[in-house]
């Protein structure tokens, strides 16, 4: 039966320690009601934009969590100073093979992450929410949906949400490729108008990574105080990171910003004496030696000492038995494949790059191999209208540097025959582009 009463409820203080995110886990607390007793009510939508919000957002010092880390803050003045009612979307394609954090939160926490976004569209003044989730995503298309008709059958939405399954691609949730599909084109990048400025509808349009949003929504309600009270001066909160490889127990982790990689890698079963290094920042991202990953902390100031940063949230640890060649291969080979094949360089270049490092692994490449990679990641760097070729270029870097005596051994001709496969990849995407 439908009613306009919202559920009448006590709100539960804020969480004295993590998890925070994931504190609203347990299955009985997936239902409005107990969201609501446990997060208390929404700041209300505004036609015009709400700068005591952003200040907020501001003063907690949250970055997004989609993988470029840029202030949320930012972000959100800029669209609020936008020409016309912005959008506000939420994005969870969450292409990245070794990430599940974002899925994670809108199965388990849907109406944090709605909260969030309801949040940010009070922020900016937008009369709109769009959620769009990875069309194969099927537990979280149905928990979001679940949610979105459960608050209408308690209250009318204070502006429209709807919710949007987009195309399974690496690069649909790049934000421009996103728009340009809501717009009714293909999800693939473009390098016209930034979405702040021109985005869904010609509109300013906030896109905010699914944890983003949840973070969002918790700041609102708790205050940028309570936010900061976890992390580092310069990056504080809490961080998902979606954990996987050589530990026992492979799972999405809330951790604050800051916490030691080698503390994060024991106390999930994980031993740094058989881990051969570990990748962090998914894909985009970068590897760490055993050397450097037993210093690291999870910040990106931190990181940045080994150029690297927390990207999307992926870890991956390698296990001694694998071998970090064939694995590098493997992700370059999975990157090619995934272009959206509009730019020369990313097509033609990141094939190369596969099939050279193919070789490489396989220990049939000619002994100059290494140095003709290192030219080609230089040529296509900056190239594509997205990040894609950029990303491939880092991480063939950081393989070379990581893996410099197993690459040079297997120019001599070793190769890896038996070595396990760890990293998870994907069978090559079949899915249409609309
Ligand atoms: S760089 Fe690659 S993935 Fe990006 S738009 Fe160009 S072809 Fe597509």
């Amino acid at each position: 039966m439908t009613s306009t009463l919202a559920p009448r409820v006590e709100t539960a203080p804020a969480p004295e320690s993590l998890p925070r995110l994931l504190s609203e886990v347990p299955r009985s607390w997936r239902d409005l009601v107990s969201h609501r007793r446990r997060a208390g009510v929404l700041p209300e939508v505004r036609r015009e934009p709400r700068p005591d919000l952003i200040q907020a957002v501001e003063r907690a010092g949250l970055r997004g969590k989609g993988g470029g880390a840029f202030s949320t803050a930012h972000k959100m003045e800029a669209v609020a100073a936008g020409a016309g009612r912005a959008v506000v979307v939420v994005n969870g394609a969450e292409g990245e093979p070794a990430s599940g954090k974002d899925k994670l939160l809108l199965v388990r926490a849907p109406h944090l992450v709605l909260d969030g976004a309801l949040a940010a569209a009070a922020a900016v003044g937008a009369d709109q929410v769009v959620v769009a989730v990875d069309r194969h995503a099927s537990e979280a298309l149905d928990s979001v949906r679940r949610a979105l008709g459960e608050r209408l059958s308690y209250e009318p939405a204070p502006i429209p949400m709807r919710l949007v399954a987009v195309p399974t691609h690496y690069v649909s949730g790049e934000e421009t490729a996103l728009v340009r599909w809501l717009n009714g084109g293909e999800a693939k990048p473009t390098n016209t108008a930034r979405p702040f400025e021109r985005g869904v509808a010609r509109r300013p349009t906030l896109l905010d990574n699914v944890e983003t949003l949840a973070h969002v929504a918790q700041i609102v309600r708790w205050g940028p105080g309570w936010f900061r009270t976890v992390g580092t001066p310069n990056e504080p909160g809490s961080t998902l990171i979606s954990l996987s490889g050589a530990v026992a127990r492979p799972a999405v982790y809330e951790v604050p910003l800051g916490a030691s990689l080698a503390r994060v890698l024991e106390q999930s079963g994980g031993r740094l004496d058989q881990i051969s290094a570990v990748l962090v920042g998914g894909y985009f991202g970068t590897w760490l030696t055993a050397d450097n990953a037993a210093e690291a902390r999870l910040s990106c100031e931190d990181l940045a000492r080994f150029g690297s940063d927390l990207g999307c949230g992926v870890v991956i640890a390698l296990p001694r038995e694998a071998c970090g060649v064939v694995e590098s291969a493997r992700v370059l080979s999975w990157l090619a494949s995934s272009t959206a094949g509009q730019c020369g360089s990313c097509v033609h270049g990141l094939a190369s790059i596969a099939d050279t490092t193919g070789a490489v692994a396989r220990g049939r490449a000619p002994r100059d191999a290494a140095l003709q990679l290192m030219r080609w990641a230089e040529q296509i760097e900056g190239r594509g209208a997205c990040r894609l070729p950029d990303g491939a270029a880092r991480f063939l870097r950081s393989s070379l540097a990581a893996f410099q005596h197993e690459v040079d051994r297997h120019l001599r001709g070793a190769h890896c025959g038996q070595a396990p496969h760890v990293l998870p990849l994907p069978n090559p995407v079949r899915d249409s582009w609309r």
